[in-house]
Order: C-alpha cells, then structure tokens, then sequence
C-alpha cells in the first residue's frame, strides 16, 4: 500500500517538476520520494504518514530555534491579529532595521528584500552604483542564489572567460562576471590586474563555501580579499547569507577573520529560517549609495524594490527570532554542539571510503569518495527517525541550537550503528 507521502508525491509530480519547489527537495539523486511533513516542533519533523525525524538539515542551516519557537508563534499571531501586510511603513521594519544594526558591526543602512537572491544581487547593483563600474569577482564553486549574473562558473578558460551555468542565462549576463579560484588570492589579483578599474566588487561566501562542498576555510584568505578590495577601490561584498546569525559560532563567518565587508548580506537564519526575508547591509563606505541623492524617494539604487518586503509579518517573525538569539547563550549552546558533533562524527573515520570529516560550530560535514553510496547513508537514518541529506559526496548535520543533549546522542547513536554497518568495502550501512 502506498504510503501517504507517497501519494502526495505523486499528485505533485503532476504539477511540479520533479514533485518540489526546490531542487535541493528533490530526491532525483536519492530515488525514491520525500516524505512530506505535516507539521514541526522544536527539533522533531512530523511526517504525513506520522511518522517523527529528528531534524538534522534545519532547511539547510537557517533553522537555528527548530520549528515552532513559541515566542516566534505568539508574534505571528500578534501580527497576523493587526493585519498582514499594507503597502505602507510600519513601526517593526525600523526596529528590525536597529537590530540587523546592532548585530552587524559598522552597518549604517539597510534595506530589507524577500529572499537571498535578491539580497545578492542588490549587493551587486549598489555596488556598480557606487564603483560606476560594471565587473564583478565570484569564485568558482560559491553560490549566491539564482539570478542571472551570479548563475556563471568558470570556463575552460578560467579566469577570462566566464560561462553560464544553467540554460537559459544568455551569455552577455555572464560576460561581467569574473570567476576566480576560491582560496587563491593570486587568482583574484590576476583578474584585478587584467581588469583594472573596471571590477566593482569581489562577492564572496566568507570562510565557508557552502553550497559549493561545506568546504571551511583559513580567515586569512578573507583579509588577503579585503586588503586587494582596498588597494584597488574595489567592494567587498559578503555573502553572509548561508553563516550569518551564529551558525559557524560565530555572529558572522567575518569575524573569524575580523574583516568588515563593505556590504554583507544576510537572510535565512535572519528570521530562524522561518520567514522569507533577506537584508542588504551596507556600511558607512556605501551607506550613501542607498540613501543617496534619491533618498527622498525611497532610495538611491533601491528605486525598485519588492511589493511585499518588509511586510509585518516577516519583521515580527525576524524581531521575535533575533531577540531570542541575543538574549540566550547562543555561542555556549553551538560549543556544546561543536564538541558532541566532533564526538560523534569522529568513528566515521574508520569507514572505508570516508574521506574526510570536519566540524565547525554546528555545522558537520562527512565527506565520502565516489565509491560510497552516499544516498544509502540518507536511507539509514531516516528508517531510525533522524533526518540528514546528502549532498554532492558530503552528509550534512546541522541541528537546531535548541537541541538537547539526549537528542544529539541519537545522533551519535545512529552515526555508530551506520558505521558499524558500514564498515566493510563500499562503505554503505544497511537499514536493516
Ligand atoms: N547565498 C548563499 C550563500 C546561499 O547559500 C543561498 C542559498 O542557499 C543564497 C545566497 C540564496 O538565498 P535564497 O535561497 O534565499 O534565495
């Protein structure tokens, strides 16, 4: 009989491609179908078949209070009392603007958008505004959303030629966008030299490239960038949109290195990852950009904007989620975290085909060869009620900060029974 996920699986499949609205739902790679969940609390997933999973993957990282945080729900419900949203100013969007404040050092300016992508490539249009020049610097392997211009990756001529990395964005979008090689400052240069004063910004997914591997990286790199962004007049933009918000154990993944970008952006974990909202945060440098000579009207380069952003809704879930943030240890909870995920992701190790395990505040990573059935890692521990993914030849683990410790021990459990079952060639634990 089928189940009831998959049914719904298959009644989505008819209207959407591949049954989800984003591709890192989709279990293409995994076979099979998604379960669907029909509700959430704290760290606990609730599927339709009733079936419960502890949640490992918090939508990819953002979310840092788990689901249903009840302060967050009695400003949802506040808000929703008042009114959604009204196409007119309300006194929350200027409270979360004084908070993103607060938390994101020399910030003078803020504007508030819907989604990481946007906030992105913002970033990029205040910084042509600013520079008057049109090129910008990415880095192969780092992701910044979907828009056009950041969808490009290095050519087979890396370096000069930038290619686009999906159907369906025309090569003269791609054309202004450079891509160097992560971690490589020289290839940064080189660009910058070839390109001189033409380069208005260097975007960067600071210390951690996420999407691209979770790959954690020396802080130096970041200040070797910001030095080269200085000595050329060129921005450094930081994408914080994936790290921001305590996730790597720090407030931001810049203070490893104790650089300040001139804008960074930040979403996702901006409001517990329970709310679409992204900000562009721009300091005092280009703070002018976005009030500007057009301040009166709304704002510099920001003339257009989104319908919706920040509509009460959003900034209440936002405000409720960072008071609650800074009001708790945040950075004793993800300590705690760290040293049970370093605890219980080290016998991985000794898996044949294991390549690699890192840990960084509450971000874990397994890293396997080609050899390994990735996806059967998946199968493991959703059949004992613990939810991780695969993605690429990596396992992420990043639970809630409001984990508990019994709760990271099923973690811990479940990582040794997988490794026990898999500890023979080919590296692949069977569910039963
Ligand atoms: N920047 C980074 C570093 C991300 O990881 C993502 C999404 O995964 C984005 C930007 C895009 O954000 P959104 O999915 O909210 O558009």
């Amino acid at each position: 009989m089928k189940s009831r996920s998959e049914e719904l699986f298959e009644q989505a499949s008819r209207r959407m491609p591949g049954g989800v609205n984003s591709p890192v739902r989709a279990f293409g790679a995994v076979g099979g179908h998604p379960f669907f969940v029909k509700k959430a609390k704290g760290p606990w997933l609730y599927d339709e078949d009733g079936r419960r999973y502890l949640d490992y993957v918090c939508s990819w990282g953002p979310c840092i209070l788990g689901h249903a945080f009840p302060a967050v729900i009695e400003a949802v419900q506040k808000a929703c009392e008042d009114g959604l949203t009204f196409g007119a100013p309300t006194r929350k969007e200027g409270i979360l603007a004084e908070l993103i404040c607060s938390c994101v050092p020399d910030v003078e300016m803020v504007r508030l958008v819907s989604s990481g992508t946007e906030a992105v490539m913002s970033a990029v249009r205040v910084a042509r505004g600013f520079t008057g020049r049109e090129k910008i610097i990415k880095f192969e392997g780092n992701y910044h959303g979907h828009s056009d211009g950041l969808l490009v990756k290095a050519g087979s001529g890396m370096m000069t030629q930038s290619v686009p990395d999906s159907a369906g964005v025309p090569a003269g979008y791609a054309a202004s966008t450079l891509t160097a090689v992560y971690n490589d400052t020289r290839s940064v240069q080189r660009l910058m030299e070839q390109n001189r004063g033409e380069v208005a910004a260097v975007v960067v997914e600071p210390v951690v490239q996420g999407a691209g591997g979770m790959w954690f990286y020396h802080p130096e790199y970041l200040r070797n960038l910001r030095t080269l962004c200085d000595e050329l007049g060129v921005l450094l933009i930081a994408d914080e949109i994936a790290t921001g918000f305590g996730r790597t154990g720090k407030m931001f993944a810049c203070d490893f290195a104790g650089v300040t970008p001139d804008i960074m952006c930040v979403g996702k974990a901006l409001t517990g990852g329970m709310m679409t909202l992204s900000a562009v945060a721009a300091t005092r440098n280009v703070a002018s950009v976005i009030s500007g000579a057009d301040a009166a009207h709304g704002g510099g380069v920001f003339m257009h904007g989104p319908t919706f952003m920040g509509n009460p809704l959003a900034c209440a879930v936002a405000c409720a989620s960072l008071d609650e943030l800074c009001a708790s240890p945040w950075q004793e909870k993800v300590e705690n975290i760290r040293q049970k995920l370093e605890a219980g992701l080290a016998p991985c190790r000794a898996v044949p085909g294991v390549t690699d395990v890192r840990v960084l505040g509450a971000i874990g990573v397994v890293e396997m060869d080609k050899g390994v059935d990735v996806e059967a890692w998946q199968d493991f521990f959703v059949y004992r009620g613990v939810w991780i993914r695969p993605f690429g030849r990596t396992v992420y683990v990043m639970p809630p900060f409001v984990v508990s410790d019994e709760e990271l021990e099923t973690l811990s459990q479940a990582m040794l029974a997988a490794v026990r079952s898999a500890a023979k060639p080919g590296g692949t634990p069977q569910r039963g």
